[in-house]
């Protein structure tokens, strides 16, 4: 392998954190007292991280597609127009809502730790915390996407967005061709969690 750490799934075994260690101790030792049902534990994370977050971003993404006086909303004041919906409280305060284009894309990190926006992604993802992440998002963002398997055209630059205790940020991602006749709900199936990062894009059905 070369240098530089790799992100593709099968590769993004991270160094474990001083927190990451405790939390597995804690997680083994109450498991091991007949306190919590790891299988439970693993489906309860699975839910936020998977279904529950990211369907409500996604949500917000297929309204402002269908809806144009929305999208306007939406990318004037995201956390006023999220709270239309009812996202909104701890961690998604301040919304910033960045849209992709023919010519724009947008990707979203948080270099210093992992801010996310909870009220409408749920749980970040293990890789989105890593250290390879964080640092190559900014450093190499064109290889970090081909790795998740995005290639972008030479005419597309690439956002990097910083995300902080202050501000958090949601991609609205472009909708994909041929879906003209989906409506709000089917087109909200297409969506990701990962297209809402920015680290892969929305595909047709
Ligand atoms: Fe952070």
């Amino acid at each position: 392998m070369s240098g530089k750490e790799n992100l593709h799934p099968s590769h993004r075994e991270a160094v474990k954190s001083e927190i990451e260690e405790r939390v597995e101790k804690l997680e083994a030792l109450l498991v091991g007292k007949g306190l919590v049902d790891p299988a439970a534990l693993e489906e309860l994370v699975h839910t936020y991280e998977h279904r529950i977050g990211p369907r409500n971003g996604a949500h917000a993404v297929a309204k402002a597609w269908t809806d144009p006086a929305y999208r306007r909303r939406l990318l004037a004041d995201g956390t006023a127009a999220l709270q239309e919906l009812g996202y909104g409280g701890r961690q998604g305060e301040h919304m910033q809502i960045v849209e992709n284009t023919e010519t724009i894309h947008n990707l979203v990190v948080c270099t210093l730790c992992s801010c996310y926006p909870w009220p409408v992604l749920g749980l970040p993802p293990a890789w989105y915390k890593s250290s390879a992440y964080r640092a190559r998002a900014v450093r190499e963002p064109r290889s970090v996407l081909e790795e998740f398997g995005v290639q972008l055209g030479e005419e597309v630059n690439i956002r990097v967005w910083d995300s902080t205790a202050e501000i958090r940020y949601l991609v609205l991602p472009q909708r994909p061709p041929d879906t003209e006749l989906l409506d709000e709900q089917q087109l909200s199936a297409l969506v990701t969690r990962d297209s809402m990062i920015g680290v892969a894009l929305v595909e047709a059905p």
